[in-house]
């Protein structure tokens, strides 16, 4: 917000608290004249006029020390200090307004929670956090400083604090955060694969499960981690439970599962499973991927068949892609020319697109994040269906 704007918005509040102060007096039968503090507060505004934001602290400090009808616009004032950047001068309102012991007990805990706030924006986390412990115990701002305590141990990835803290939260609200919780397993499971524990890995895993059966991310990791223990139907077993789980997420298991199956030299079976997942939700990786096996085994024209089969049905950008590459060696003059220019436009399209978008707020990309890092919510990030894609764009 401009700072300009905000002087306009604080004179009102200021008149209002002239007024009120002056009607007080009035009722004590004093003069208008008597009050002093009231001018005061007009050269405060008058300091922030000209940009001398100090000497404007320090005059508004001065007045709350006089009366406590004011406190408002502290709080106002250092809300906007925090959000034009100055978290010093915001944190030193609201721990001036946090000292005095004459406050109404709402107004102290409005002052601890936007000094909490400042803590945060400062990065002063392990302040922030006490202070929002303390707020935990204020039903008014209970679930607000509980989400503020997740977002530190989040960023601080203390991932069992923050099981702990999200637990509590949810022991006695109405909001689930079970899915929350399993990605917080996930990320200790992670952590622990990276430290090759993958034991340890093992049974995050299967906290994460328990918590959340739905939990995509843990039956990949899981997938991926009997994978490297060449426990293949351990491994196969993992990744089929993705199909339950969310099949959007089925081109995430298409390449491990293909190796699994190689291993155990099951090739046949693994295409079976290739045409019952493209029977039930067409899905361009898992035609792409079934029409290079069925290459190598069957020939050009049975691979064709398969995707004219499919792609009346599931328009694709890849399977288009497949057709010119299928087409290209046998055709002749300007048919040639013009498919080796779709062939070229199609793979600057492959190439640019995003694999990855958030639900909840647009945000694309090529890597898979459990966590958008644009919205900052945990599971809104999902594989993007080609025809999506197609349509959309
Ligand atoms: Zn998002």
């Amino acid at each position: 917000m401009d700072f300009s704007l905000l002087l306009w918005l604080l004179l009102p509040v200021a008149a209002l608290s002239g007024w009120l102060l002056a009607q007080r007096h009035y009722t004590k039968k004093q003069s208008v004249r008597e009050y002093l503090p009231y001018p005061d507060y007009l050269q405060g505004l008058s300091y922030l006029f000209d940009e001398q934001h100090d000497k404007a602290i320090e005059v508004f400090i001065r007045l709350l020390e006089v009366n406590n009808d004011t406190v408002e616009t502290h709080l106002a004032l250092g809300v906007l200090f925090r959000r034009r950047g100055e978290i010093d001068r915001a944190t030193r309102i609201h721990q001036n307004l946090m000292e005095r012991n004459n406050l109404h007990p709402s107004q102290h805990a409005l002052a601890m929670l936007e000094l909490a706030h400042d803590y945060f924006s400062a990065g002063l986390l392990d302040r922030a956090e006490a202070l929002f412990w303390k707020l935990v115990k204020n039903q008014q701002y209970r679930t607000i400083a509980y989400r503020q305590l997740l977002q530190i141990y989040q960023q601080e990835q203390d991932w069992q604090q923050a099981i702990d803290t999200a637990k509590a939260f949810s022991r006695d609200e109405t909001i689930k955060l079970d899915a929350v919780i399993a990605q917080y397993y996930c990320e200790l499971a992670q952590q622990a694969y990276q430290k090759q524990a993958q034991e340890t890995a093992l049974s995050h895993i299967q906290q994460a499960l328990d918590r959340d059966k739905q939990c995509v991310r843990a039956s990949l990791l899981e997938g991926r981690i009997y994978l490297e223990m060449r426990q293949f139907p351990a491994a196969i077993s993992a990744l089929q439970q993705v199909e339950q789980q969310n099949p959007r997420f089925l081109s995430e298991i298409l390449q491990p599962l293909q190796q699994c199956f190689r291993e155990i030299e099951k090739t046949e079976q693994f295409i079976q499973y290739l045409q019952a997942i493209l029977e039930r939700y067409a899905g361009t990786d898992t035609l792409h991927l079934l029409a290079q096996i069925t290459l190598c085994r069957e020939g050009k024209q049975a691979t064709l068949e398969l995707i004219h089969q499919h792609i009346n049905t599931t328009p694709s950008l890849q399977g288009v892609a497949d057709l010119i590459q299928f087409a290209l060696p046998d055709a002749k003059g300007h048919l040639h020319d013009g498919l080796l220019l779709l062939q070229k436009i199609t793979h600057i399209l492959l190439e640019k697109r995003p694999l990855y978008h958030c639900r909840e707020c647009g945000f694309s990309s090529k890597t898979l994040y459990w966590y958008c890092p644009s919205c900052q919510q945990w599971n809104s990030i999902y594989p993007i269906q080609d025809a999506e894609y197609l349509y959309k764009h």
